[in-house]
Formats: C-alpha cells, structure tokens, sequence
C-alpha cells in the first residue's frame, strides 16, 4: 500500500482543499451551487443541504498529509462557505500547530459581523481571497476592499470580483447565459490539476467543476490518499484531458468551458485600444458603471442566514 511520498511516483499536490461542511449562506447565479439537485448541494426541492465532516476525519486527513510529507497549502471549502460552520477557528489552529499554510477563500459575510473572530484570525490565516459580490458602483467596490484592508493587518487579502470576471461553470446560471466559444471543448483542459479536493463526504474530486465526484477517483475515508492521488485511473485521467480534442473523452468535460483564453489569436489594434479604454475607465471612476462598460449581468442572491449555520 503506498501511504508515503516516497512511496509513489507521481507529482505530489501543491494545494489542498478539505471540505469541513456542505453549506453557503448565499445562492449565487455564478456558482454551480445554483442549480445543484442532487442531494450534494441542495436537495430535489432546491433546499440547501447541512453536512459537515465530522472533527475526528478531519483531523486525521490533515494527520496524513503530514505524515506524506505534505506541508503546503490548505483550504477549508471546496463549493461551501467554510466560516459559517463554528468549528472553523479550531482547525485553522489545529493544520497551523501541524506547519501547513492556510489560504482560505470566504465570502466574507461571517466575517463582516465579527471583528472578534477577524482579530483571532488576523495573522493566524495566511491569505483570504473575499469574494465581493455586492457593489455595483466602483466606489462601492473601493469601500469594501477598504473596509477588509482595516480588519485584517497581518493576513494577506485578495479579492475575488466574479460580477466582472466570471468562470463559465456548469450548474451555474452563467454556464446557460453567457457565450461559450464551442471552440474550447476541443483544446486541452488547462486548468490546474495538482489541487487535492476533497468533498465534505470524504469524496475525491479531479478538478473545480467535479463537484459530483463522476471520475470515481475514491474516497479518503476509506483509501490512504496517497494510494488515491497517485492511482493509475487519475493519471490516465489527466494525461487524456490534457491532450488536445481530450475534453471529448469525458462527459463533463465535453461540456466544460473552463479555460484560460487562446493565446495566440491576438485581438486587432482597434479591439486592444478598446480593451484598455474601458480597462482605464472601470479602474477609475463611476462613469464605466453609468454607462453599463462594466458586466454586472448575474445579480447574486442571499439568504436570510449569513450566520453561522451549524
Ligand atoms: S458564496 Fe461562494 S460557495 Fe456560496 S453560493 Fe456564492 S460562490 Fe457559491
Ligand atoms: S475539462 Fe474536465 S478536467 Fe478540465 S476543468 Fe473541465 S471538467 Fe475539469
């Protein structure tokens, strides 16, 4: 059984994501939450699923990351908002005691309410990458990258702005209302694969749209993760996506537009110029808004709750 770094031949992961629940307090149109009915995300009636792993597996899934030699980053979500469950601080702590890097990605909404929890984590986190999804003025944008840049002083912050930079996700609203080039399914898939993703059950994941788990890669509840990660099917797995016409191999990823743009179709001289205008404009001031140079196109709801669920 290989259950060591040494012990298989195959590029460790640089990243882990390790799902501590199933829920979000919100329901964004360009999250593939927003159409999930299959009793991973929401159920048949669209009502939002609460599963959390339990503390013991989670524990012992960060124990055998170390234990492979593995002291890279880690990431408490994986399609949830890991914040709105209350045993978060605990095991930011617990994977810090044990030397991993933690950079976790929040919409922020636990956090806006809770300048206690902010001071305990401040520092304690490495990097946050918050999600704002409610401006809709470019002021309205510069005061809520303010308002973060106060509560957090030693944690390194990003922002994530998918109301002007969305990913074309299945499930999502925007997979059905935004143009997809048909061009894209037959290039390689260019996303990084070297993530560890692991579902709140325990499930693998190959990549960010897996969120349903079909490649079948196993489960770490029941598999040493080294014996997953370094499998035969994943690799196969990977070396057919990332060939050219690869995405056909595989029912989701025929239908997956995921990519990061052709690099070597150059936009005319009139496009470019274009381009940076609205770029300046949006950078700058409230114009662009006004004048709609800005795709705010998917309006994001919430849910009542942006406490703590669990
Ligand atoms: S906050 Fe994040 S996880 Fe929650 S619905 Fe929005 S995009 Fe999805
Ligand atoms: S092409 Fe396949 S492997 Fe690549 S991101 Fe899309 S679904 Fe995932």
């Amino acid at each position: 059984m290989k259950n060591s770094k040494e012990e298989f031949n195959f590029e460790l992961f640089d990243s882990v994501e390790l799902e501590i629940n199933s829920a979000c307090n919100r329901d964004c149109g360009f999250c593939p939450r927003y159409y999930n009915r299959t009793g991973i995300r929401k159920d048949e009636a669209g009502n939002m699923v609460r599963k959390q792993m339990p503390t013991d597996k989670v524990k012992s899934v960060i124990d055998e990351l170390i234990a492979m030699g593995f002291r890279g980053k880690i990431r408490f979500h994986r399609l949830s908002e890991p914040l709105v469950d209350k045993r978060y601080l605990g095991f930011v702590k617990y994977a810090k005691s044990k030397g991993l890097l933690v950079t976790d990605h929040t919409n922020g909404d636990v956090l806006k309410n809770d300048a206690e929890l902010c001071k305990q984590l401040d520092g304690l986190v490495d990097e946050y990458k918050i999600g704002l999804y409610d401006y809709t003025t470019h002021k309205g944008k510069q005061k809520e990258i303010a308002f973060w840049k106060t509560q957090f002083k030693k944690t390194r912050i990003t922002f994530s702005l998918p109301l002007e930079y969305t990913n074309i996700r299945q499930d999502s609203k925007a997979y059905y209302k935004k143009y997809k080039n048909p061009k894209i399914l037959d290039q390689p898939c260019d996303t990084r694969l070297d993530a560890l993703l692991i579902r709140y059950d325990g499930e693998v994941s190959l990549c960010c749209q897996d969120d349903e788990c079909t490649f079948g890669l196993g489960n770490v509840f029941e598999k040493p993760i080294a014996e997953i990660w370094g499998s035969e099917k994943h690799k196969s797995i990977i070396d057919s996506v990332t060939k050219p016409e690869g995405r056909h191999n595989f029912e989701l990823c025929s239908k997956c537009y995921i990519f990061s743009g052709f690099q070597d179709e150059a936009p005319s001289f009139g496009k470019r110029i274009l381009r940076k205008a609205k770029y300046i404009l949006m950078k700058t001031n409230d114009f662009a808004w006004k004048k709609g140079l800005v795709n705010i196109r998917i309006k994001n709801a919430i849910n009542s709750e942006a406490e703590k669920i669990y």
